[in-house]
């Protein structure tokens, strides 16, 4: 049993350890307000002894196993994730309050990832290049792993995105410090046991809990990590560009989005309301590209957002661990007051409330996170609620009238990381697509997602791509050899 009430220890150097400090916190339930385990709370002393098991195990045998063989270690530790997958999905639950039903069908996609990452562990190639020099020198290029990775990941969707960043890291030869949310921890500890069950070397993953303005700023700025991999906020990713100018570090940023999802009239509107529904309240709109404003052209305006807020009304608010439930607790206190500050907001600047708009607090509710789907109509553009990401279950709707002006509004955002675009003219579909600045665009679906196809952001959303063969790039540097022939 994984919860089995003893605190829980970081992984370093292949060890599972107490925090320098001996310090803990603690990782609630947010469907119950009830503690789930005691965490070992590391700091920049945790995060130097991790870099140096790693920057050991980087330049140790590990640099020796073949890409063959780290195919096999990724397969295997598929192999483990697919036969635990049931606890796996039950972590994320307990910690972060997705509803079961959901963290259990992330299944075929996180295993699916690590199987592809394996793919690619031996599909790594450099190139003979023709060059034009007058003497005969012959060159080619070597992909290289660029050495030791701070990897912090966000509690939205804990192992999801672990295996996001560990499959590359195996894949290319790096090797990682993973730091967990503070929220959200279990999973990824968990997921480290496996990793030494399938035979990972030590010091090749560690993983370091703790908070993010001192175990991940201590990552970010560390003058022995060569990379950092983050997914979080807008706000954190500026600070680990600050952090992270010492030693001039690669970055890979998947940050924060405020997507728009457009609706034409033409649109199956039978697929398109609990679409649109859905592309923002799944995870209680905790996602990064969740479609959080919704355009509708103005002859279906009212009747799509009514129809929208029905069914919004009838999804199940609960306890994650029901398999009834649809909609999920909030991760935690903190961002519970984060939205429903941004609700009083949107009242407060005059918005229309179709449905939801306050916090959950009956019986049932009393002890947790919960916040309905809540809709908001007639909103205007330059509202906070439709510039800021709430990162909960909150949907702006305005209406529009033609195709230039809904592009031009949809586009005017800080953010560029997803868009959605609901017609039956496919020349609609097409030029919208090409012209969303988005880094992906979503046509009559919304949130698909599979390891072979890039992920990321433009603008604010930040840069660099995960899923598909650039993922791999992003942890691989290239060099040049030069030889004479003549
Ligand atoms: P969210 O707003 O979704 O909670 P955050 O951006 O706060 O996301 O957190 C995402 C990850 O970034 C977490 O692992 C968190 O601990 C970490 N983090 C937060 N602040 C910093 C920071 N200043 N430096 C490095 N990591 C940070």
């Amino acid at each position: 049993m994984f919860l089995n009430g003893m605190p829980k220890r970081m992984l370093i150097g292949g060890n599972w350890v107490k925090a320098a400090s001996s310090k803990t916190f603690e990782s609630i339930n947010p469907a119950t307000g009830e503690t789930l385990a005691a965490i070992a709370e590391g700091d920049s002393e945790d995060i130097d002894r991790a870099v140096v098991a790693a920057r050991r195990a980087f330049n140790g045998p590990w640099s020796r196993f073949r890409p063959a063989d780290r195919q096999q270690l990724l397969l295997r530790i598929a192999d483990l994730v697919e036969y635990h997958f049931d606890e796996l999905a039950m972590l994320d639950t307990l910690d972060m309050g997705a509803p079961i039903t959901r963290t259990r069908m992330g299944k075929s996609r996180v295993v699916g990832m690590l199987r592809y990452y394996a793919g690619l562990a031996t599909a790594l190639h450099g190139e003979t290049i023709e060059n034009s020099l007058p003497m005969d020198i012959f060159s080619y290029t070597l992909k290289e792993p660029v050495g030791v990775v701070g990897a912090i990941i966000p509690w939205n969707g804990p192992v999801g995105a672990s295996v996001w960043k560990i499959g590359p890291v195996l894949a290319s030869g790096c090797t990682m410090i993973l730091k967990p949310a503070e929220e959200a921890s279990l999973t990824p500890l968990r997921l480290g046991e496996l990793l030494l069950e399938a035979g990972m070397p030590e010091g090749v993953v560690n993983i370091v809990t703790g908070f993010g303005d001192t175990a991940g700023a201590a990552l970010a700025a560390h003058r022995d990590v060569d990379k950092i991999a983050v997914t979080g906020s807008t706000e954190t990713g500026r600070k680990i560009v600050e952090a992270s100018v010492g030693n001039l570090k690669r970055l890979s940023l998947e940050l924060g989005g405020k997507s728009a999802n457009i609706i034409f009239a033409d649109a199956d509107l039978d697929v398109a309301v609990p679409g649109a529904a859905m592309a923002v309240f799944a995870n209680s709109g905790q996602i990064c590209s969740a479609g959080s404003r919704l355009f509708v052209e103005r002859s279906i305006y009212q009747e799509f957002v009514e129809r929208v807020a029905a069914f919004s009304n009838q999804l199940r608010v609960g306890d994650g661990t029901d398999v009834e439930t649809q909609i999920g607790p909030i991760v935690s206190a903190q961002q519970l007051d984060r939205v429903t500050g941004y609700l009083e907001i949107g009242k407060r600047e005059g918005v229309r409330t179709v449905s939801g708009g306050s916090r959950l607090t009956s019986q049932e509710f009393g002890k947790g996170y919960f916040v309905p789907p809540t809709v908001f109509a007639d909103v205007r553009d330059d509202m906070r609620v439709a510039k800021e990401e709430i990162f909960g279950p909150v949907l702006a709707a305005f209406p529009f009238d033609t195709i230039e002006e809904v592009i031009e509004r949809a586009n005017a955002t800080a953010f560029g990381l997803g868009s959605g675009v609901w017609t039956r003219d496919v020349g609609k579909a097409h030029r919208v697509a090409k012209e969303m600045r988005t880094g992906s665009v979503w046509v009559n679906c919304y949130q698909a997602m599979d390891p072979a196809v890039p992920f990321g952001g433009v603008k604010q959303s930040g840069y660099g791509r995960e899923s598909g063969r650039q993922h791999l790039d992003e942890y691989l540097s290239v060099k040049s050899v030069w030889i004479q022939t003549g």
